[in-house]
């Protein structure tokens, strides 16, 4: 079997996510045989380092020995069973774990199978919990300029990357949009913090006015990953959280990218000591081996809905796959990892290393910003530095990085002109390097043209 053979096959039969089909005319699907660790390898033994965790979601590594042994093991005496009226023990377990890990006050889990599932429900309980409060006028959900939450149409609406979400324009659900912290933008010379508080302000001012209408704020904590990983100050979760209280206002912290450590503490909400009202995981919940998403809630939303059924104020909202035992138990063995190994404190190190190898792309001619929270770093490729203008999207520059780095063994993905690393904690150093040195060359070869 050759990658040839499997590419015309695969391009015979399958339609891709986020890809205009017809670019596989000239560019080859990559046929992956295998991972071990950091590394994939296709069909040919062409290896390729995963610097982007395959979209986010794998965190130690693919074919991990302890994770396998789990699932070999969950294998061998229960594969799924509904959630509704039945329970099983990785899903008790896996709750009982993230009450205890996420922070203070979130005592409730409900599961379903991927993120944008998550949000939906998060949005809907938000809703539905002020419903049950006799507060019908609250429907209006406040998001951030350039979040994304994902592409079903409810988290779609409240998501705000027009590349994904102008075309179906007419079907989403009205939101409030707030001016993003993005600290990409803030003046020569000012603080990240600064920047950061100057932007609450006007969200401060539309919560203040709106407060009546608006059911919950919805964020990606620290870093826009989807909207070019663009990243904020912690103060401005602090503040928002204050606000929310003095509003009236649910927070949903969506977590589902930067959740499990890959912002250096284990949940980015951490880093401003603030607990959301409803807490959106999945990506790196299972280590990156199984879908499974879930939102961590408190106690105080739960008591909403808990009446006689006559009263009709339950959350009647149900996936399929919800709290599969398989995607739990890899959960599990996931946690075990972070309870093992010291990983946050390991990945101290690694993350400092991804700085020390990139900074000297602080100075290149084609670079506008290399910018960094924890384990994710990000390098904001330009025309002309000074000016910061951009390059025409339509010359896709982006596109020219990847494809070198896939010929020098190393898998990244541009964010259109944003080259990133967010790469599974069993990279090394040495690896770190590789990725640093094919980004470089990628970025001057991008620059050539
Ligand atoms: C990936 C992502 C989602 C959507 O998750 P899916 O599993 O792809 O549906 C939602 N929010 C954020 C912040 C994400 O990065």
């Amino acid at each position: 079997m050759t990658n040839a053979e499997l590419s015309r096959r695969d391009l015979s039969v399958l339609w891709h996510p986020c890809t205009q089909m017809k670019d596989h005319e000239t560019l080859p699907v990559i046929p992956i045989r295998s991972g071990k660790g950091a590394w994939l390898e296709d069909f040919e033994g062409n290896r390729y380092l995963d610097a982007i965790s395959s979209w986010w979601v794998n965190l130690f590594g693919h074919a991990n020995p302890r994770i396998n042994a789990a699932l070999k093991d969950q294998l061998e005496s229960l594969e799924h069973v509904l959630l509704a009226g039945f329970t099983h023990e990785p899903v008790i377990e896996l709750s009982e774990r993230l009450v205890e890990i996420t922070p203070p006050g979130l005592d409730r889990c409900f599961y379903a199978d991927n993120g944008s599932s998550a949000v939906e429900i998060a949005l809907k309980m938000s809703f539905h919990a002020w419903l049950n409060q006799g507060k019908s006028g609250k429907t209006k959900f406040v998001t951030l300029e350039n979040s994304y939450h994902g592409e079903t149409l409810g988290a779609l609406a409240v998501g705000n990357v027009e590349l994904y979400r102008k075309t179906y324009k007419p079907l989403l659900l009205e939101t409030i949009t707030a001016p993003s912290p993005d600290c990409y933008l803030r003046e020569t010379g000012e603080s990240w913090r600064a920047y950061s508080l100057r932007q609450f302000e006007k969200m401060d001012t539309i919560l203040r006015q709106q407060a009546g209408e608006i059911c919950a704020v919805i964020i990606e904590p620290l870093v826009q990953c989807a909207g070019n990983m663009r990243m904020y100050h912690p103060v401005y979760l602090e503040r928002l959280r204050n606000a929310c209280n003095r509003y009236g206002i649910h927070l949903i912290a969506d977590e589902i990218a930067v959740g499990f450590g890959r912002t250096g503490t284990l949940f980015a909400s951490e880093q401003a000591g603030i607990t959301p009202d409803f807490l959106c995981l999945s990506k790196g919940l299972t280590g990156g081996y199984l879908p499974l998403s879930v939102v961590v809630t408190r106690n105080k939303i739960y008591e909403q809905f808990y009446d006689d059924y006559e009263n009709l104020t339950a959350f009647l909202h149900s996936h399929s796959y919800t709290g599969n035992p398989l995607g739990c138990r890899a959960a599990l063995a996931t946690l075990d990892i972070f309870n093992d190994d010291d990983v946050i404190g390991n990945n101290a190190t690694l993350a400092k290393a991804m700085q020390e190898t990139t900074a000297e792309l602080v100075d290149h001619p084609h670079v506008a910003e290399v910018r960094q929270t924890g384990m994710i770093l990000a390098i904001e490729m330009v025309k002309d530095k000074a000016s910061r203008e951009p390059w025409d999207w339509k010359e896709r520059r982006g596109l020219h990085v990847y494809r070198h780095a896939l010929q020098n063994g190393v898998l990244l993905r541009p964010l259109g002109n944003v080259i990133y690393f967010m790469p599974p904690y069993v990279v090394t150093p040495d690896e770190i390097a590789l990725m640093a040195r094919v980004a470089r060359d990628g970025i001057d070869a991008a620059a050539r043209g």
